[in-house]
């Protein structure tokens, strides 16, 4: 029998009354087979014993002492006892016993004891309030189970239950990995990993049965995502991508087949045009991502892609050649980007390029009104739109597609995973019998081990190498008050005919927060600082129609400077700008960073991003600045971001359910995840022989 699987009432479990039981109800304990499984959310161990002179505010230390006195402070029903401890070093500490008055009879002067607490100095003197206390000679060292709690259990209590069911019910409890793969990865067997998770003879104990329970987590997860992706698509997804150093070990930009070794399959009419169109040729690497999504297309199942590239290296064209290769064959395409700038961006590029080939574009965004919004939406629904670009409008309940047959998906870090199934079910749905293509694009980079986990049913390109000609971006870092030096550096530029940006985290003056905003630097900068060159505002409450004609009158030249807030940070690709100035530089997360700097350098130009930071900066910020001077690669500042901020925050993978594991942390336990992933693939691989 499984552990999960033992149905016998929790109440039946020695020292388990009624009241007891309602209370492990509330954590949803129902079961033996619940409360087996109830792992300790850490351990306690007690077998290193150390001095009170070595306390943290983080961690608690286990000390053996000696009581040296008792005192009492506050009156009547408030009084409370406070234990006067010594240890070996001579180190005095106080133990305030609220509610515990009976401690003065259990540990009189001169008791020998054992404590387990956190301690932090007060009045002078060490003290813990919250704290374990055993007589020394009742106190072995060993490792004990920390669970969680509901009020009204304690943890010794916890420990009791749990210890009196493993001892009743722990017996002929069956492994639920299949034993072939328990065997290969070393494993014990389940019966064993229970008694150790909740008795451990060693913290090294502890941590191998809870790896291998994490294990055991992952490896079903994956299983899981290698059947689906059988499934759908025939094969599995590639096992490894998903991370510059990692790529595939022949060096090639891109997982699976050798690409060198094989034929591109030959381009459609209408990609052959644009090619033609654009005055330079394709890289290495876009030309293999190419040839890879065109041999998805042609396949007959359902790709599902996620393009990764560093800001500027080319993810666009990448994008409208699958569409283009769609519509050859009388399918519709969505092209979905995170803000009105990008998606007007890409609908006027995409104008350009494809002008006089009879492709028919739309744009949709909530901003388009009334008339013209129901006619792209009828237009759409009888399949007269051969190509959508648009923001999440795109996806609303109102827009039906006659044979939407790809959705891009743009900076797709912008939107929620779970955004994916809303996207996907406008295709044509079961009843055709197929499900819509789809390619994600990240130019913030996805670390290896979210590639693997949230995305993990994707398959993963990388380009890898940038367009040639590109000068790797200089980064400046200046403290508040010397941007005297990067005004007159940026005035050089200008009088050299470039442009350039300058970025602030406000759109308007807020005196609680004595930031630089906007629009007051708008105003600064073009009337005082570079009164010669124009300078114009941007942000997201200026109205749409203006914020193209600021766009646009950048993007020819004939504006040197966007004073911006981080609405720039997606997308804007104007070549002849060489500086990208962010102010408050440290109010910036770095994949915002990292997404701006990418708006210059985009050019054979030589380009400048200058970050001018505050005095006073946090551990973070100053590990931030660091970061963004070190480097420009960005899957090494994804990695250190997923570092500062943890997993949560990263790729819009907040509420997927990402941190939906047991007791798994896919980017703590990444080695633990490939080695899972592996094996579950190589299982179904078998499986898939035989069946
Ligand atoms: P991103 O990957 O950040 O979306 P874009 O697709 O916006 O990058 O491309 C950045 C710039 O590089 C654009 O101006 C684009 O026209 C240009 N570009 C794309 N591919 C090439 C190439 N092979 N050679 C030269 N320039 C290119
Ligand atoms: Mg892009």
């Amino acid at each position: 029998m499984r552990v999960r699987e033992i149905q016998v009432p929790a109440s039946r479990v020695r020292g388990v009354g009624p009241a007891t039981a309602k209370l492990l109800a509330n954590l949803g304990i129902l079961t033996v087979g619940d409360l087996l499984s109830w792992w300790p959310r850490e351990w306690d161990d007690r077998t290193v014993r150390t001095f009170f002179s070595s306390w943290s505010e983080s961690a608690k230390i286990n000390v053996l002492a000696k009581v040296t006195a008792h005192e009492w402070f506050g009156y009547g029903r408030m009084k409370t006892l406070k234990l006067i401890v010594e240890d070996a070093e001579g180190t005095e500490a106080e133990l305030v016993c609220f509610n515990r008055p009976f401690l003065e009879r259990l540990y009189p002067p001169e008791t020998e004891i054992a404590v387990n607490g956190r301690f932090q100095p007060k009045y002078g003197r060490l003290q813990s309030s919250a704290f374990d206390i055993e007589a020394a000679e009742d106190a072995p060292a060993k490792v004990l189970p920390v669970y969680s709690l509901t009020a009204g259990i304690a943890q010794t209590q916890m420990r009791k239950i749990i210890a009196a069911a493993l001892e009743e019910y722990g017996r002929g409890i069956d492994s639920e990995l299949p034993e072939k793969v328990r065997k290969s990865e070393g494993l014990p067997e389940k019966a064993a990993i229970l008694r150790t998770m909740h008795a451990p003879a060693s913290m090294q104990e502890a941590e191998a049965a809870r790896d291998a329970l994490i294990f055991e987590e992952l490896f079903f997860f994956q299983y899981a995502v290698g059947k689906g992706s059988l499934k759908r698509r025939g094969r599995l997804p590639a096992v490894d991508s998903g991370s510059a150093e990692t790529g595939s070990e022949d060096g090639k930009p891109n997982s699976g087949e050798a690409a060198g070794a094989r034929e591109e399959a030959p381009l459609s009419p209408l990609q052959k045009h644009l090619l033609e169109r654009i005055p330079f040729s394709l890289t290495p690497d876009q030309r293999s991502v190419a040839d890879e999504i065109n041999r998805d297309l042609d396949s007959g199942l359902t790709m599902a892609r996620l393009l990764q590239g560093d800001v500027g290296s080319g993810k666009t064209l990448i994008a409208f050649l699958a569409c283009l290769r769609v519509i050859d064959s009388g399918g519709q395409c969505a092209f979905l980007a995170p803000t009105e700038l990008l998606a007007r961006q890409h609908a006027e590029n995409a104008a350009r390029l494809l002008e006089s080939t009879g492709v028919r574009i739309a744009f949709l965004t909530g901003n388009v009104k009334a008339e013209g919004r129901t006619n792209v939406l009828s237009r759409l629904a009888s399949g007269e739109i051969d190509l959508v670009i648009g923001t999440h409008a795109l996806f609303s309940e109102s827009v039906k597609y006659r044979n939407l047959a790809l959705a891009v998906v743009d900076e797709q870090h912008r939107f929620g995973v779970l955004q994916r199934s809303a996207i996907l079910a406008k295709g044509p749905g079961a009843a055709a019998g197929k499900e819509t293509h789809l390619i994600m694009m990240s130019a913030t980079p996805i670390p290896r081990t979210l590639a693997l986990s949230v995305f993990g049913d994707l398959d993963v390109s990388v380009i890898k190498t940038m367009p040639p000609g590109r000068k790797p971006i200089v980064t400046h870092l200046a403290r508040q008050g010397n941007e005297q030096k990067v005004y007159d550096f940026v005035r050089r530029e200008l009088s050299l005919g470039h442009q350039a940006y300058f970025v602030y985290p406000l759109i308007d003056q807020n005196d609680a927060l004595d930031l630089k905003s906007a629009e007051r630097m708008h105003e600064r900068l073009s009337r005082e600082v570079f009164p010669e060159y124009g300078a114009e505002l941007i942000h997201s409450r200026i109205p749409e129609d203006e914020q193209r004609r600021i766009m646009e009158s950048f993007r020819l030249g004939k504006t040197g400077i966007l004073v911006a807030t981080s609405l720039v940070e997606v997308g804007v690709d104007v070549a002849n700008a060489t500086c990208m100035v962010i102010e408050h530089a440290e109010r910036f997360g770095l994949s915002a960073l990292h997404q701006l700097r990418g708006r210059v350098g985009r050019g054979d130009l030589q380009s400048w991003c200058f970050l001018v930071y505050s005095g006073n900066l946090t551990e973070e910020g100053k590990a931030r600045m660091k970061i963004m001077h070190e480097t420009t690669d960005g899957f090494r500042i994804a990695e250190e971001d997923l570092v500062i901020r943890g997993p949560g925050e990263i790729a819009g993978i907040k509420q997927s359910g990402y941190a939906g594991f047991d007791l798994a942390d896919p980017v703590r336990d990444m080695k633990i995840l490939e080695k899972a992933r592996a094996a579950a693939f190589a299982l179904l691989l078998e499986e898939n022989r035989v069946s």
